[in-house]
């Protein structure tokens, strides 16, 4: 049993993870948030009390924290005694945060890549840059990391390791498909951190193809999928975590990540990429001031946490995955619809957050009554899937299955015999 939790940033996403501590605080016991702006994280704390989102009365604190700093964060780490971590910050965060974990023995969860300021879309697979590199250190401490644990990468990847285990006898292609039909009425905006957001589509586009990396451009390839709930949809092949450690773990030839863009964003994204504004290499300005210019567009854009209020529709994201099973080709779609509108009732956030944020938090879970507790350093789809989509079907993700039986929730239980007695057994054993 791993007990309370100390979650970094204090962001869109950190927002979804305060209120669902929150409302299964029995299970995670105190909650500390600690980012670089107090005021965010006591905006988050009254949030969660306004919602009524505490399951039984109990700690919820705010930090000032500098999370660069390794030793600041070990410190905090120890003075709120949180044996679970989940760094919900900038991504630029994620090598000081888990270093700090690994010296303290706390179990690190985060929801995208480590990135370096300074590069822009590094050699493949890219979690061998970063994170693979401190897998022995992980392992030699006993500490659990659960890497990339939020929708995409995160649930995809379960998804993908569920159809492998249980669906197919071979799967031959995964493809990964991201499409946010809803509207936030802004002029431009991004659902995430912008600079973030930018940077996942600036640079080489790589796709797992045969067995090999392929690069392509951005905007290079696209495809019209009919998604359930949200339609018909055009999506463009882009890079993207997950596929850099699925394309290392599961043995499948071919995964591809598809991203849905209006005609809007990608007018705006090219005048702003044309005129160098997404770079992230510093100018000199004539007044002398060194800039960068990425760092100025997500200054004057909207806040991501900010879209909540007036954000509709819905977004459907999920793995398409075709093989074969008893000699017979077969496809199967795993997915999950989320509805902007009811995220920002439940916790006053938009849906990109929510699925982002509830993913960290039942993994969170898993750690904390010891299913997932590990011990070492994981990618998700290395991890047994089941209680993970169990447990978010009552968390406000569901997990839906399309195949030849039809179109039904994936209640592991009923799907493969799966159920809460099997994990306490297993938890036992
Ligand atoms: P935001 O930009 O809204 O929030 C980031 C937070 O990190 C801010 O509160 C910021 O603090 C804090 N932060 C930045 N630097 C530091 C630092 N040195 N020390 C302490 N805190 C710091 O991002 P989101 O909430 O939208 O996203 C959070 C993470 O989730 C990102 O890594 C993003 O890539 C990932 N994500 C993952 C998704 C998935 O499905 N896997 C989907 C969406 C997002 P301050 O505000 O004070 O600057």
């Amino acid at each position: 049993m791993k007990r309370n939790v100390l979650i970094i940033g204090a962001g869109g996403v950190a927002h979804v993870v305060a209120h669902k501590c929150a409302q299964n605080n029995a299970l995670l016991g105190n909650i500390h948030i600690a980012s670089r702006t107090l005021a965010k994280c006591q905006t988050i704390i009254e949030s969660v009390r306004e919602k009524g989102s505490m399951q039984q009365p109990g700690q919820l604190q705010a930090h000032a924290l500098d999370a660069m700093d390794v030793e600041a964060t070990k410190f905090l780490i120890r003075a709120t005694r949180s044996q679970i971590v989940i760094n919900v910050g900038s991504p630029f965060l994620n090598m000081s945060v888990l270093a700090a974990c690994i010296d303290t023995g706390a179990a690190y969860l985060d929801t995208a890549i480590h990135e370096d300021p300074a590069k822009v879309c590094e050699t493949p697979p890219w979690y061998a840059n970063y994170e693979w590199k401190r897998r022995d250190a992980c392992k030699q401490a006993g500490v659990t990391a659960v890497l990339g644990v939020g929708f995409d990468p995160g649930v995809v990847n379960a998804y993908a390791r569920y159809a492998v285990d249980h669906c197919f006898d071979r799967v031959d292609s995964i493809d990964i498909i991201d499409i946010n039909a809803g509207s936030h009425g802004r002029y431009f905006a991004t659902n995430f951190d912008p600079e973030i957001n930018f940077r996942e589509f600036t640079s080489t586009v790589w796709s797992w193809e045969n067995n090999a990396w392929k690069a392509n451009a951005m905007f290079e390839h696209s495809k019209e999928w009919d998604m359930p709930v949200t339609g018909k949809a055009t999506a463009y092949l882009t890079g993207h975590d997950e596929l850099h450690s699925m394309s290392q773990n599961l043995g499948v030839p071919n995964i591809r990540f598809w991203m849905g863009f209006g005609e809007h964003y990608i007018n705006v994204f090219n005048v702003l990429k044309s005129l160098g504004l997404l770079s992230e290499k510093p100018v000199r300005t004539a007044r002398g001031q060194e800039i960068v210019p990425l760092e100025v567009v997500k200054a004057v854009l909207p806040d991501p946490a900010s879209l909540a209020p007036d954000y509709t529709g819905k977004t459907c994201i999920g793995d398409l995955v075709k093989g074969t099973r008893n000699g017979q080709a077969q496809e199967v779609l795993l997915y999950n619809v989320c509805d902007h509108e009811a995220c920002y009732r439940e916790v006053g956030s938009q849906a990109i957050s929510y699925t982002a944020g509830v993913p960290v938090v039942a993994a969170a879970m898993l750690i904390a009554d010891g299913t997932w507790d590990i011990g070492e350093m994981a990618n998700v789809e290395e991890l047994d899937p089941l209680p993970f989509i169990g447990l978010m079907n009552d968390m406000g993700l569901p997990t839906r299955i399309r195949d030849a039986e039809g179109d039904r929730l994936l209640d592991p239980e009923r799907e493969v015999g799966f159920g809460r007695e099997q994990r306490l057994l297993a938890n036992v054993g």
